[in-house]
């Protein structure tokens, strides 16, 4: 197999995995999967990646909705309007940035950089729930990391 074919399927991963691609090209992806381990390991990592921002999206989210829910409990106006819909579009930054830091970090050598942009969201986003949620553990770790 060339590299070309690899780097060709590689930039299909991403859709082949959400199920979006049309079966003939589907079945290319899938005929150079079966011949290729390098690329069914990125296909692994990819999944991975995306279910780790899909998590952290839902857990991002379901603080949203417990925000919300506490205003609603307390009849005393906390947030105007204007405050819970920035605190929403801060979540919703904070968690795609940690999201990508979590994908930046399987990539090889992304390590370094993926723990500067940790520290980033961390500190500009310190009242959201994706910064105060611990980095998880990234998925090629073989030592210990704490
Ligand atoms: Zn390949």
């Amino acid at each position: 197999m060339s590299n070309e074919e690899c780097e060709r399927v590689r930039a299909l991963l991403a859709e082949h995995s959400d199920g979006e691609l049309a079966a003939a090209e589907a079945g290319l992806v899938e005929a150079h999967l079966r011949t290729c381990a390098g690329c069914r390991e990125e296909l692994e990592a990819l999944r991975r990646s995306l279910a780790l921002a899909r998590q952290v999206w839902r857990e991002s989210v379901a603080g949203l909705e417990r925000l919300r829910a506490a205003r609603r409990r307390r009849r005393a106006v906390v947030m105007s309007e204007e405050d819970i819909e920035r605190a929403i579009r801060r979540e919703s930054v904070a968690a795609q940035l940690m999201a990508s830091t979590r994908i930046l970090a399987a990539q090889p050598g992304g390590e370094a950089q993926a723990e500067k942009m940790v520290q980033y969201v961390s500190r500009e986003y310190a009242d959201t729930l994706a910064a105060k949620q611990k980095p998880l553990p990234t998925t090629r770790n073989e030592g210990e990391i704490q």
